[in-house]
C-alpha cells in the first residue's frame, strides 16, 4: 500500500459486479483504490505473478476453477494477501467455509455497499499487518477464526464483529530485573491486554512462558471474555503474560521479576479494573506477592486485587482444584449425556500440572481408570489403571513425572491416540490438529488447555461424533471461584468448602445445559455454541450500553 493507494486484485467473471465494485471503490479518496480486474483464476495467478496486490476480492466460482479450490489455489500462489471471498446469496455458506480455512472476511454480493466494502478491505488490511511480528500468533489467529466462525452462524451485528475481533487495551512493557548475581540485570517482555471493558471489571491469568506474546496473550484474554460470558460472571476478558522461562529463574529472581510487573501495571489493575489469577507457569506464592507489592503501593491491604491467592491471605476454598473440578462435573454432564458409565470408564490426561493432576484426581475419585498421563518430562502409562496418589506424591518429591516407577513410558503423539473413553488435554495450545485429529479414539474430548484444539481438527473430530466440552467451557471452573474468591474479598465472606463446591457444579451444569441446547437447536459444534452463547451476552450488553459519546 502506498501513498494510502491501495492495490486491489478483483477476480469476477461477472462484469455487472465488476462494474458495480469499480464504482463502489472509486468514490473513496483516502484511501483511494486502484483495481485490477481479471475474469479467471489463470489470469489471477499470472497477475500475482506480475505485480504485488495490497489485497484480493475473490469470486469463487469461476469459468476454471470452482468452490474452495479456487480460494486454496489463490491462497498458495499468494500466502500473505488478505483475500476476502464474494459470495451469491445462496452460496453463504461456502464463503463461511472459506473464512474457516483462512479467508479474511466474506461479502454477500447482493447487500454489498461502498461502506461495508471499504470498511471490511480496510480491516482485512489491519488483520494481516498485525498478524506480523507481535501478534503473528497461532493462537491469536485461531481465536479470530473461531470467533469469525462464531460471528456468521449466529449473524451477529458488523459493528459489533470488528470491535471484537482485538482488544480493547492492551499493554506491553520492559521489565528489568536483578538475577541473583547481583551484577547482573534481565530485561523481559510483559503484557496486560483487556479484551471487553463493558462487561464488568476485566478478570484474567497471568501467563509465565518463553513463548508468549501480544499475540497469545490477546487470544488468551479473547477466551477468557467468552467464558466469563458464558459462566454469567460480571467480567470481561484479560490476560497477563511475561515471556521468560520460570523453570529457569530462582525464587527470589522469579519473586523481583513479579513485584516489577505488577508496579509496571499497577494503574491498570484492580479489585474494580482488572483481576488477575494464576496461569500456566504461575501460582499462589506469585499471586501472594501481586498482591503485596499492591497493597504495599496503595497503602492498605487490598486481597480481591487478585484471585487464586493462598487461602492464609484470603484466597478461596477449593480455588485451586476449582478447573480440575469443575472439568469433572462437566465429564459427568457428558457421560450422562452420552449414556457413558464412569465406573470404569478410561481416562488419559496430558499435563499434570494444577489442571491436570486434579482432573486426574477428580476422575479416579468417579471410578475413572487413569490409563496414561504425561508432563513435559515423559508420559507414562498402565492398562491396568496408574495410581494418582502415588503419582501425586512422587511429583511432589521429584518436581515432574520422569522415572516414575510403575509404568512404561510412550511418546506424546501415541498417548494423544490411545483408546479411551475421556482425553483431557491440560497442558499446552494446538496439541490436537489436523494432522491427528482423524486418529483421537477418545469418546468426549475434555479441554483443560486453553486452545488445544485447531480450528481444522474441531471438523474432523465432529465428522467423527467426538464430543467435545470445549476450554471456555471445559476449564471454566477456574474463573468461576474465582469470581466467588474476589465476591469474598471485597464482602469479607469466607464460604465452606461445601457452599462453593455446590455453586461451582450449579454455574457449571447451567452452561453446559445452555450449551447443549444450543448445540442441538442450531446444529452446530459445542464450541461455536458455546462461543455464540458467550458473545449473545457481549453483544447484548455492548447494545445496552450504547456507544460513547
Ligand atoms: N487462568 C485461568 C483461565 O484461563 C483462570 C483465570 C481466573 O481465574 O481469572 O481460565
Amino acid at each position: 500500500m502506498a501513498n494510502n493507494k491501495v492495490n486491489i486484485l478483483l477476480v469476477e467473471d461477472n462484469p455487472m459486479q465488476t462494474r458495480l465494485i469499480q464504482k463502489l471503490l472509486a468514490k473513496s479518496e483516502n484511501p483511494s483504490f486502484d483495481v485490477t480486474s481479471v475474469e479467471t483464476l489463470g489470469a489471477a495467478l499470472e497477475q500475482l505473478e506480475r505485480q504485488a496486490s495490497d489485497l484480493i476480492l475473490l469470486d469463487l466460482m469461476l469459468p476454471d476453477s470452482q468452490s474452495l479450490e479456487t480460494f486454496f489455489r489463490v491462497k498458495a500462489q499468494a500466502p500473505d494477501i488478505p483475500i476476502i471471498v464474494q459470495s451469491a446469496l445462496d452460496d453463504v455458506n461456502l464463503a463461511a467455509r472459506a473464512v474457516d480455512k483462512g479467508a479474511h472476511d466474506y461479502l454477500v454480493k447482493d447487500r454489498i455497499t461502498s461502506t461495508s466494502l471499504i470498511r471490511s478491505i480496510r480491516y482485512s488490511i489491519e488483520r494481516m499487518r498485525a498478524r506480523s511480528g507481535e501478534w503473528a500468533s497461532s493462537m491469536f489467529h485461531l481465536a479470530q477464526q473461531q470467533f469469525l466462525k462464531a460471528a456468521y452462524i449466529m449473524d451477529l451485528d458488523d459493528n459489533i464483529r470488528q470491535r471484537l475481533l482485538f482488544p480493547e487495551r492492551a499493554q506491553i512493557v520492559a521489565l528489568p530485573f536483578r538475577r541473583d548475581q547481583r551484577e547482573q540485570v534481565e530485561t523481559v517482555f510483559g503484557y496486560r491486554v483487556q479484551h471487553v471493558l463493558n462487561m464488568g471489571p476485566t478478570k484474567g491469568g497471568i501467563r509465565y512462558h518463553q513463548g508468549v506474546d501480544l499475540g497469545e496473550v490477546s487470544a488468551l484474554a479473547m477466551w477468557m471474555t467468552w467464558k466469563c460470558a458464558l459462566m454469567c460472571l460480571p467480567f470481561g476478558g484479560a490476560k497477563g503474560g511475561v515471556r521468560v522461562d520460570p523453570t529457569a529463574l530462582s525464587r527470589a529472581e522469579l519473586q523481583r521479576l513479579t513485584r516489577r510487573y505488577t508496579s509496571a501495571f499497577i494503574g491498570m489493575i484492580g479489585p474494580e479494573i482488572d483481576i488477575p489469577a494464576p496461569d500456566m507457569g504461575t501460582d499462589e506464592q506469585i499471586m501472594a506477592w501481586i498482591l503485596d507489592t499492591y497493597s504495599q503501593q496503595v497503602g492498605y491491604s487490598v486481597p480481591a486485587v487478585v484471585t487464586g491467592k493462598p487461602v492464609v491471605l484470603g484466597g478461596s476454598l477449593g480455588r485451586k482444584e476449582a478447573t480440575g473440578r469443575g472439568l469433572v462435573y462437566l465429564v459427568e454432564e457428558a457421560a450422562r449425556h452420552l449414556g457413558i458409565p464412569l465406573k470404569n470408564a478410561t481416562a488419559v490426561v496430558q499435563g499434570f500440572g494444577n489442571v491436570g493432576a486434579s482432573a486426574a484426581r477428580f476422575l479416579s475419585e468417579c471410578g475413572v481408570k487413569i490409563i496414561a498421563v504425561g508432563d513435559v518430562s515423559t508420559n507414562l502409562y498402565n492398562r491396568r489403571g496408574l495410581d494418582v496418589d502415588s503419582l501425586t506424591d512422587y511429583v511432589d518429591e521429584h518436581r515432574v513425572l520422569k522415572g516414575y516407577p510403575e509404568a512404561e513410558t510412550l511418546e506424546t503423539p501415541e498417548m494423544l491416540e490411545l483408546e479411551c473413553d475421556i482425553l483431557v488435554p491440560a497442558a499446552l495450545q494446538t496439541q490436537i490438529t489436523s494432522e491427528n485429529a482423524g486418529r483421537i479414539k477418545c469418546k468426549i474430548l475434555a479441554e483443560g488447555a486453553n486452545g488445544p484444539t485447531t480450528l481444522e481438527a474441531d471438523e474432523i473430530l465432529s465428522e467423527r461424533g467426538i464430543f467435545v466440552l470445549p476450554d471456555v467451557l471445559g476449564n471454566a471452573g477456574g474463573v468461576t471461584v474465582s469470581y466467588f474468591e474476589w465476591v469474598q474479598g471485597i464482602q469479607n465472606f469466607m464460604w465452606p468448602l461445601e457452599e462453593i463446591n455446590r455453586r461451582l457444579r450449579d454455574i457449571l451444569t447451567d452452561a453446559f445445559a445452555r450449551t447443549l441446547q444450543r448445540a442441538q437447536q442450531n446444529s452446530v459444534d459445542m464450541r461455536t455454541a458455546a462461543m455464540i452463547e458467550g458473545l449473545h451476552r457481549v453483544t447484548q450488553a455492548k447494545l445496552m450500553r450504547g456507544l460513547f459519546p
